[in-house]
């Protein structure tokens, strides 16, 4: 894994979008159903739309009718980073992009199994990479 991605706020506002920053580095959530990915079946890699970072496979991606890109499991653990959220009253686990700190979305334990797991992911954190 490549060595972590540090910038200024002023940096991030330069190169990303108004949507991507607003979630990327404000932890925003883009509302349900709206995204380009939520139901998107090509195949290929998501990365991360701040960084580039491997983030998720389409292999594992499914419809979890959440209204935002559902995966059981991330590209590698090594990749992401998990932070306990309890904003809004809520005990969720934020998932967040490992090299740059940015804000991908939330996991949670309802997903198929065998993982078990729904990485619930904004798809303006993400950018296919087709294969
Ligand atoms: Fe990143």
């Amino acid at each position: 894994m490549a060595k972590n991605i540090s910038k200024s706020e002023k940096e991030w506002k330069s190169i990303l979008t108004d949507a991507e920053y607003k979630v990327l580095r404000e932890k925003d959530t883009e509302p349900p159903f709206a995204g380009k990915y939520v139901y998107n079946t090509e195949k290929g890699v998501y990365v991360c739309a701040g960084c580039g970072n491997e983030l998720f496979s389409s292999d594992f991606k499914f419809d979890s009718a959440c209204g935002w890109p559902s995966f059981s499991k991330p590209f590698s653990n090594e990749n992401i980073e998990f932070k306990p959220d309890d904003t809004f009253s809520m005990n969720r686990i934020e998932v967040l992009c490992k090299r740059c700190g940015g804000h991908l979305g939330h996991v949670f334990d309802d997903g198929p199994l065998p993982s078990g797991k729904r990485f619930c992911i904004n798809s303006v954190a993400l950018h296919l990479k087709k294969k």
